[in-house]
């Protein structure tokens, strides 16, 4: 009979929403006492939405965007989405062939690679003002040193870099329209105002630190303003110095408290893990009424924090979407993706929650002990 209860288990799980793996799953979701949930993507939308840009004194606004956006383009990080789609570029615009470099990112590849040999902070190598071995040796979504240029409006991008949990970079420069065409046509048609070439870096202002990134006061205080009112904030810097505070929000899926409050119910103990910062992970926990917040985790950190929770005697559960958190889940006893998330995560994990609704973590968990116990 066991293996009939099994099936009507899994099966009506299918109905809900709710893909397990195999039968033998049942029994590590009966088990978990802990649930550490992803914020971007999970709690959240993952739908971040650029609410405002701070420009430096003297820096003109749209021409911030424009660099951002140009580089944002290439990645499929949330931040990267919403600063792209503010400016009307989308990866959907982006010729199949520019992709390909970017969509060869595999983050399970590098987050269960070691955290030492690849490196995750800028190298703060002098002179190019950001990033360089560091980032190109993280792999992830790079298209690798000079990688052909990608035209992206009439910008172009070479030489893209992207280091999960901290940013990107690449180099931007107005594209020449054709033969007879000067600089200034193209700077004209582009948007922007600087000669020749540029590196442009967009990021967050600890990752920029660490690349000897000159970070104004007046950009650091947006920064710091925005994440105390729970927003996360990044910043996009060329000639080696940030240029402008970008103000992204990324709100609570309707959702995600009447997922916590039933897994509670259920006895899990909820916990929120992010890398973003303090403020914004706070935020986003007070509606969510979860107490325990792990912030600032870097992508490649992230299963370490669920491993840490195993030794202190924890059963852990993991919900995330796969973006650099794809490591996490396959360490935690019971993984359970998103499936708005990346193929990534549906790989690494036990379960899949179908249409991304957080309940259906609830599901899952009432599913495995209610067919367990028909079983037993
Ligand atoms: P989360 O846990 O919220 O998914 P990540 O580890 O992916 O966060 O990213 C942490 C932080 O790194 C972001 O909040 C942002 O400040 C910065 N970051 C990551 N990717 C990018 C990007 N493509 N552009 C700009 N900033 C980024
Ligand atoms: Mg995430």
């Amino acid at each position: 009979a066991t293996p009939t209860a099994l099936l009507v288990g899994t099966g009506r799980g299918a109905q809900l929403g709710v893909l397990i793996k195999g039968p033998e799953i049942l029994e590590s979701t009966r088990r978990v006492d802990t649930v550490v949930l992803d914020k971007t993507g999970t709690v959240t939308a993952g739908a971040m939405a650029l609410e405002q840009l701070v420009p430096a004194s003297g820096v003109d606004a749209d021409e911030a965007l424009r660099y951002a956006s140009a580089v944002e383009a290439r990645s499929e990080h949330p931040v990267a989405r919403a600063i792209a789609a503010a400016a009307g570029r989308h990866r959907a615009d982006l010729q199949p062939a520019d992709l390909q470099p970017a969509d060869g990112y595999d983050p399970l590849q590098y987050e269960a690679g070691s955290a030492t040999d690849r490196s995750r902070r800028p190298d703060g190598a002098a002179g190019a003002g950001a990033a360089g071995a560091g980032a190109e040796a993280a792999g992830a979504e790079a298209a690798g040193a000079g990688a052909d240029g990608v035209t992206i409006g009439a910008l172009q991008v070479f030489d893209f870099r992207s280091t999960p949990g901290g940013g990107v970079e690449a180099v931007v420069r107005a594209a020449h329209s054709g033969l007879g065409s000067t600089e200034a046509d193209a700077r004209g048609a582009a948007g922007i105002n600087g000669l020749g070439s540029r590196r442009v870096v967009v990021g967050r202002t600890g990752w920029l630190d660490e690349a000897g990134v000159r970070v104004p006061d007046e950009v650091r205080t947006a920064v710091e303003r925005a994440e105390d009112d729970g927003a996360t904030a990044v910043v996009v810097a060329w000639d080696g110095t940030a240029r402008a505070a970008l103000v992204l929000r990324d709100p609570v899926k309707p959702t995600s408290a009447t997922a916590v409050r039933e897994l509670r119910d259920l006895g899990l103990e909820p916990v929120l893990l992010t890398g973003d910062a303090e403020g914004a992970a706070r935020a986003a926990a007070r509606e969510v009424e979860i107490d325990r917040v792990i912030a600032r985790v870097l992508p490649q950190d992230k299963a370490a924090v669920i491993s840490g929770l195993q030794s202190q005697g924890r059963t852990v559960a993991m919900v995330g979407d796969g973006v650099n958190d794809a490591a996490a889940l396959a360490t935690a006893d019971l993984g359970l993706a998103m499936g708005t998330g990346t193929d990534v995560a549906i790989e690494a994990s036990d379960i899949t929650l179908v249409r991304g609704d957080l309940r259906a973590a609830a599901t899952a968990v009432r599913l495995s002990r209610r067919t367990l116990r028909i079983i037993k």
